[in-house]
């Protein structure tokens, strides 16, 4: 009898500090076998024994924290699903990110799990994967009986970690075992442009996860940097680590933890961080092309809204870039008027545009450019290119990144052939890194600051370093056993 699997979740990275609220239209919908084009693993004979069973499931871009109304919408989706078949399923996979706020709710996928827990007969083994950056509380391993996550920032272990997942799974459904967690939290914050498992300390701290995930007695054994633009008291760091073997699995998530607490002051920007002037001004005498430039406060892909204009502006005020004896590239401006006005717009018309500062009306204010239209790219998210002197500003729709080569090809835009290239993300994706020769981080105004010690925090639990620095602390972990 193969192991009947139900599978759901709602995936999002949402940050308590923006203004931009998560909506339920943000979200792709996908129900059913449409589903199970996220795990293409499945068909591999070692999953045979899974009988899947696609719920819905809802993902989004990272954004500001979802609306309360939407939240339960979604929820009642999914739970609504749940009970529409016709027996109870053998097992659930809880497919999340692990970051997701909800007005009014501080733990959000700990309140969604419940609800499965509530519906699903006492006993059903429940495993989770999460995105490294997810904030992991005891009451969400509490729910669940074998959790991982993401060993690798930028995520290329993406498909790897869900596969992960259900192997522990089907291990457990084996081996009819009940499998213990270890979960220490450890009061470490560390910004997205600080994790990066590329360079150190992330490397090293990553790095043993897998040969620990094979000792005696332990399962698996997981890190998360945790996600620091929440205001909630569960995000920090902390390692989970799943087995048999009690105090190995303890052992071994008290040692991963102290790995992390120890490499604490090692954590840094990968690259150097300064303000929008001057990041600007030393990028285009640096002698290398081109330089990337990242709107770091302002990032959407970790949760900003992503129309600051602070980097633009700095770009446009520019004295060699103004006058065009430079050339940059401005990655992206989100500015559903601007689409309109430029849709109408004829090849070669000048343009006069309010850009940006609608989205996140808090951190940052309009910004009139005069320039000239360069094109438009009709689609689902329409684009369009302005030049406004050197600069290149890419204006879309709605809010997307642009991580790869081809999203600038396509608008017939080569970072390869401009001076610098600026774009609102933190640490570069491997491609924009692949062709960076250079990069900056911008230190600019928005909901994801990469300083934190600058966030004004109320629900964080405290000491948590860098925000407090004088304390000692020493990993305990706390069991819970199935
Ligand atoms: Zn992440």
């Amino acid at each position: 009898m193969p192991l009947r699997v139900a599978i759901a979740g709602i995936h999002i990275e949402s940050g308590t500090f923006s203004p931009l609220a998560s909506l339920r239209g943000d979200f792709l919908t996908t129900r059913g076998a449409e589903m199970l084009a996220r795990y293409p693993f499945l068909a591999d004979p070692e999953f045979a024994d899974i009988d899947p069973l696609p719920l819905v499931h809802f993902r989004a871009l990272p954004g500001g924290c979802v609306r309360r109304a939407d939240y339960e919408g979604m929820k009642r989706d999914i739970l609504d699903a749940l009970a529409d078949l016709s027996e109870p399923p053998d097992a659930f996979y809880f497919d999340v990110h692990g970051a997701m706020a909800v007005e009014g709710i501080a733990d959000a996928e700990a309140d969604l799990l419940a609800g499965f827990r509530a519906m699903l007969p006492a006993g059903t083994l429940v495993t989770c994967s999460q995105d490294l950056h997810g904030n992991v509380s005891a009451e969400l391993v509490a729910m669940t009986d074998l959790i991982t996550a993401y060993r690798t920032a930028p995520h290329v272990d993406v498909l790897e970690t869900r596969a992960r997942a259900l192997r522990l799974l089907l291990r457990a459904w084996r081996e009819e075992a009940r499998p213990v967690r270890a979960r220490v939290g450890i009061p470490v914050l560390v910004s997205g442009e600080m994790s990066s498992t590329t360079a150190e300390p992330g490397a090293s701290l990553y790095a043993p996860l897998a040969a620990e995930s094979d000792l005696p007695g332990v399962w698996d054994a997981s890190l998360w940097v945790g996600y620091a633009w929440a205001d909630q008291s569960r995000a920090m760091a902390c390692a989970v680590v799943t087995g048999t073997d009690a105090a190995a699995v303890k052992r071994t998530a008290e040692g991963i933890a102290r790995r992390y607490w120890n490499a604490r002051e090692r954590f840094g920007f990968l690259t150097e961080a300064c303000a929008v002037d001057d990041g600007i001004r030393r990028a285009l005498e640096s002698p290398v092309r081109p330089v990337f430039l990242s709107d770091a406060g302002d990032n959407p892909t970790a949760g900003a809204a992503g129309d600051v204009t602070a980097a633009l502006r700095g770009l446009i005020e520019n004295p060699d870039l103004r006058e065009g004896r430079a050339t940059a590239i401005f990655a992206s401006m989100p500015d559903a008027p601007a689409i309109t006005v430029l849709r109408a717009a004829a090849p070669g018309a000048t343009v006069t545009l309010d850009l940006g500062g609608k989205l996140d009306p808090v951190h940052g204010s309009a910004l009139t450019v005069t320039g000239e239209f360069v094109s438009f790219h009709e689609g689902a998210n329409p684009e369009a290119v302005i030049r406004v002197g050197g600069v290149r500003v890419i204006v879309t729709g709605k809010r997307r990144p642009y991580h790869l080569r081809q999203d600038y090809l396509r608008l017939g835009l080569d970072p390869l052939e401009h001076d610098l290239c600026v774009v609102k993300i933190g640490y570069l994706e491997p491609e924009l890194a692949a062709m960076a020769r250079g990069h900056f981080l911008l230190l600019t105004p928005g909901a994801v600051p990469p300083v934190l010690t600058g966030i004004s925090y109320q629900y964080l639990r405290r000491p948590i370093h860098p925000l407090d620095r004088d304390f000692t602390w020493q990993p305990e972990a706390e069991l819970f056993i199935s």
